[in-house]
């Protein structure tokens, strides 16, 4: 380009022309460019994809299509969170007006966009204890549109009935949707089992390292098509970057899950034997593969809370979970917050409730650092 240095410094951009790269590149590009105005308008009759990444990118565009084939649902679309494809999942099926179903027992954040967010915008939430879904028949009310729970609740690790809850919604011609973050298409898939709308924080599992944050939402492609406007207007989008991370994730989360299940198995066995632990939350009934990776525990009376969390030697407090290393989280403080007095009560979520996120190292370590943080611990 025969132009000035100041020229030259704004047009050096190298195109990846006919180079075969291993792994997808990253389209680290707010838009893309057209050659003339008939390429432009082959963008909107369908011979080009992308036009600007709000509305669509390559690595967002993986992630989303990854996510569906993993959970054999039809499409998918990622977004900027787990809290924003819950949204948009919502927004897909219900308007002011509306009423949604929510279990009681959901992850906190979800639990304050429900309650309080959707408020101001008309559409009402109410909050039902699933443990029996036979009792939430009656709550579906005229107005209803949508039925939402997780297949793993969170911090207390109930395991929904996906199939009887997806049966129930189709009963009454209403959607299912389901946060299937803490189980991941490697345990369960909650689209097979009837389930309209399946959603995820893939900054938990599905990345597992823990330096991304993103959401996405999987399910019948009317439905996603109407999740993606709802993306593309209110900005939701995720970066091409994260999504770019989360896809290089997902190739290990078979792996990582496998252990972690077995980790988690091991180390819930050695807590339930251990005096020191009032109670011990870990499901078996997930699946043939594991049970998942997350064991909750409650000290309550028996161990100081906070000597426990200081005699917790490279185990760190951290409030998130699914990374490959193993941390521990306290649900009153932070997850469950927000939650009523009332609420966190009914739930159990106590004073000595800790979350543990099972990591992937030697299952010994991990059970000798929790064993000896307890009987550092111990009052009685
Ligand atoms: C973390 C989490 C969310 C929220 O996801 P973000 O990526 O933090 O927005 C929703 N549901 C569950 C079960 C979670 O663990």
């Amino acid at each position: 380009m025969g132009h000035n240095f100041d020229t030259k410094a704004v047009h050096l951009a190298l195109k990846g022309k006919n180079i075969d790269s291993k792994v997808t590149p990253i389209y680290q590009t707010t838009a893309f460019t057209f050659n003339d105005l008939e390429d432009l308008e082959g963008f909107y009759q369908g011979k080009k994809d992308y036009l600007y990444s709000r509305t669509g990118n390559p690595n967002t565009d993986e992630l989303g299509q990854a996510v569906a084939q993993l959970e054999g649902a039809q499409n998918g679309v990622a977004t900027s969170s787990g809290l924003s494809a819950i949204l948009v999942g919502v927004l897909a099926v219900a308007k002011s007006g509306d009423h949604v179903l929510a279990s009681t027992d959901i992850y906190g954040g979800t639990y304050q966009l429900l309650a309080n967010e959707l408020k101001d915008f008309s559409i009402e939430v109410t909050f039902e204890d699933f443990s029996d879904i036979n009792k939430i028949e009656k709550h579906i009310k005229s107005n209803t549109k949508l039925i939402y729970s997780e297949s793993i609740t969170n911090p207390l690790l109930r395991v929904e009935d996906t199939k009887a809850l997806a049966k129930l919604a189709k009963k009454h011609q209403i959607y299912s949707m389901i946060d299937n973050t803490f189980a991941t298409p490697y345990l369960c898939q909650p689209y097979q089992d009837g389930v309209d709308l399946v959603v995820h924080s893939a900054t938990k599992y599905l990345g597992g390292h823990s330096d991304a944050t993103a959401g996405v939402l999987v399910g019948h492609e009317e439905l996603i098509e109407k999740a993606r406007a709802r993306v593309v207007n209110l900005g939701t989008n995720l970066s091409p970057f994260e999504a770019w991370l989360t896809c290089r994730g997902i190739k290990t989360l078979s792996v990582r899950m496998e252990r972690q299940a077995s980790n988690a198995q091991a180390l819930a066995n050695a807590l339930r034997n251990n005096k020191g632990v009032a109670k011990v939350y870990y499901p078996s009934n997930v699946s043939e593969k594991g049970n998942g990776a997350i064991v909750s525990i409650d000290i309550t009376g028996r161990c100081d809370v906070n000597t426990f969390f200081q005699s917790l030697s490279w185990v760190q407090i951290v409030p998130t979970l699914a990374g490959v290393e193993s941390t521990v989280s306290y649900p009153l403080a932070t997850s469950h917050r927000a939650l009523p007095k009332e609420a966190q009560d009914e739930l159990g979520i106590t004073e000595g409730l800790i979350r543990i996120s099972v990591g992937i190292e030697a299952a010994g370590d991990i059970i000798e650092a929790f064993e000896s943080a307890i009987s550092a611990s111990r009052t009685h």
